[in-house]
């Protein structure tokens, strides 16, 4: 992994193409512009001459010539509602990466991962799996519909569980933490979760309940 490259210092990246995932969800790809990240790691975007700015998880790998993030547009919102709207050849200010949400890699080949996310905090774990094809994990997401299971294509299937609380039509029916109740993970096991802190909070009680250790626990809190 290269990391030689500069930060982002607040400059300008041109948007390539947007990706809908659906109504209100969508990846934007951006140019790299030689910005050099680990997997985990996040940038704030915002509009050229603005101040306010938000922070998103990269979603591509390092190995990419290109930047993406996945953002999912929260009604009401300042600045993804407007980010809905972004077109290609438009530049957007980023300024990173940022962040420790991220895999030693001592551990990669040596751990066994569990990655939890809620929503659009699959992000890191697309630039996880994406950037360390032989890690072993198991990646539990947890949507409130199966549409919302974005680019699932992308995991290898066996190790992708889509936690659906509302309908029968996921791989687990119920939350991400009504999985870890029913399935123990293994103490000696490396827990990543991301995405509301309301999950974060209880997944790692449970976690912690079934021997895992704080310092095998890592956690990307979103809102
Ligand atoms: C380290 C980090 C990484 C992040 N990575 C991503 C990412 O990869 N993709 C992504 O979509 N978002 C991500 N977020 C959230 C993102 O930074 C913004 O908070 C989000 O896009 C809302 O910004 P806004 O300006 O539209 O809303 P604001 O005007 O800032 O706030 C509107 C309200 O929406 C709440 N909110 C924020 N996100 C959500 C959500 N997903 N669903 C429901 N309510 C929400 C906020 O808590 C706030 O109360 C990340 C946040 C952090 C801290």
């Amino acid at each position: 992994m290269s990391t030689a490259a500069p930060r982002g210092r607040g400059v300008t990246h041109a948007v390539e193409l947007v990706r809908d995932l659906g109504a209100d969800t969508f990846v934007i790809r951006l140019q790299r512009n030689q910005l050099a990240f680990q997997p985990g790691q996040y940038i704030t975007v915002g509009l050229p001459g603005e101040t306010d700015a938000r922070e998103y998880s990269i979603y591509s790998a390092p190995e990419d010539d290109y930047l993406e993030i996945l953002v999912k547009r929260v009604d009401g919102g300042y600045i993804s509602p407007r980010l809905r709207r972004v077109q290609p050849a438009q530049l957007l200010n980023v300024d990173g990466p940022f962040g420790f949400f991220t895999i030693a890699e001592t551990e990669r080949l040596a751990s066994r991962f569990y990655f939890v996310a809620t929503g659009t905090g699959i992000a890191p774990f697309h630039s996880f799996t994406r950037a360390y094809p032989a890690i072993d994990y198991t990646l539990l997401h947890g949507v409130r519909h199966t549409s919302e299971r974005y680019e699932m294509y992308s995991y290898d299937r066996s190790r992708y569980v889509a936690c659906i609380s509302r309908r029968r039509d996921g791989d687990f029916t119920g939350r991400v933490t009504d999985w870890l109740r029913r399935y123990p993970v293994q103490p000696d096991a490396l827990c990543y979760l991301c995405g509301n802190c309301d999950m974060i909070y209880e997944a790692f009680d449970i976690l912690k309940d079934h021997g895992v250790p704080a310092e095998r626990l890592f956690a990307e809190v979103y809102f």
